[in-house]
């Protein structure tokens, strides 16, 4: 059986040692550190992603502030709620809560925030900075993972790595860290040819795709690590079936809650890799985590720490 990395205790882990980062943020007499969540519109799954941020904020001692303009708002008007928050000095990191309401301009919104209090790290100056490896906030999801590995002692280097998925949050941010950890990168996506194939290669396989248990056995080359990004809802029964077919137990478990987390690696087929994410509770708990961590030193870099 593969060993399970578990998120939530890595999390647990990187929420402890910001601790004494905040009490030092304290004993010098500093505000503490603010974070501002733009949520626009009411999309059920960004308000529970936003809940438990604004939460663990509250839990650290971290300053938060939700901002919820309605699904209507112009373009302009989110631009000028951005400006407001940017020329907030107790303000240290701003999020804007993606996927926004349709027709707001996502990319006008990301350029108009201060590369320095882009928590995130999804300005172009800070994928700039990832690029050249300079130091600015990572995008917090890839930044997890190196965490996961890392604790886990999974060191990249010298390893095949293979990323499936190329998009600006997930996908290419991960293979950029990947790279910088001396892993060896193939990036997969829609239009690979051979994509099981390039998958088995890895030693390292990263699966952000969106797609429920989409990496089955024979992507897996026995022993290699699989990190699964993905977080698929699956809400009819038919949909379980499809990945669950013949197992009685998740099929009950499905009946009794009416839907089932899973990830874009198949939950039941890889028990020949070395170690596997769980969905729930392998890379989702260290996104959050990461977000504090760069809210905290975006604040200690503001207040001159
Ligand atoms: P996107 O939809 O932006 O990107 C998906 C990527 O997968 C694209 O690059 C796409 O390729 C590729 N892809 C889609 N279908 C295939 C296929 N059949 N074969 C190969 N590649 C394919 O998703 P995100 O990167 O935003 O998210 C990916 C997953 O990670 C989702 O399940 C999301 O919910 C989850 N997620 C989890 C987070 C967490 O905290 N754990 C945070 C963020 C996301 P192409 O570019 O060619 O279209």
């Amino acid at each position: 059986m593969p060993k399970l990395l578990d998120g939530k205790a890595v999390r647990d882990r990187i929420l402890t040692e910001l601790r004494p980062r905040l009490d030092r943020i304290r004993e010098s007499g500093g505000r503490p550190p603010g974070l501002a969540v733009v949520l626009v519109g009411a999309d059920p799954a960004s308000e529970i992603y936003v809940r438990n941020k604004v939460k663990t904020c509250q839990e650290l001692g971290i300053f938060s502030e939700k901002l919820t303009p309605p699904a209507t708002s112009t373009t302009e008007e989110i631009l000028a709620i951005v400006a407001g928050l940017a020329a907030r000095p107790e303000i240290d990191g701003i999020l804007v809560q993606s996927p926004l309401p349709h027709p707001i301009d996502e990319r006008r919104i990301l350029l108009s925030l201060p590369p320095g209090k882009d928590v995130d790290g999804f300005h172009p100056y800070n994928v700039g900075q990832l690029v050249a490896n300079n130091p600015a906030p990572r995008a917090c999801t890839p930044a997890g993972v190196m965490e996961l590995l890392r604790r886990n002692e999974i060191n990249p280097s010298g390893k095949k790595a293979v990323v499936i998925g190329r998009s600006d949050i997930v996908g290419k941010p991960m293979a950029m860290l990947l790279l910088h950890a001396h892993a060896t990168v193939t990036i997969c996506h829609s239009r690979t040819s051979n994509l099981e194939a390039e998958c088995r290669q890895a030693d390292i396989l990263v699966a952000a795709i969106g797609r429920p248990g989409f990496v089955r056995r024979n992507f897996v080359k026995p022993g290699a690590v699989v990190v699964d990004v993905g977080i698929n809802r699956l809400a009819t029964r038919e949909a379980a079936a499809a990945v669950f077919a013949g197992n009685a137990e998740k099929l009950a478990e499905f009946d009794k809650k009416g839907s089932l987390i899973v990830g874009d690696a198949h939950p039941l087929e890889l028990e020949h890799a070395a170690a596997v994410t769980p969905v729930p509770g392998g890379v989702g708990p260290l996104t959050i985590a990461m977000l504090l961590a760069n809210t905290v030193a975006l604040a200690e870099q503001h207040l001159g720490l």
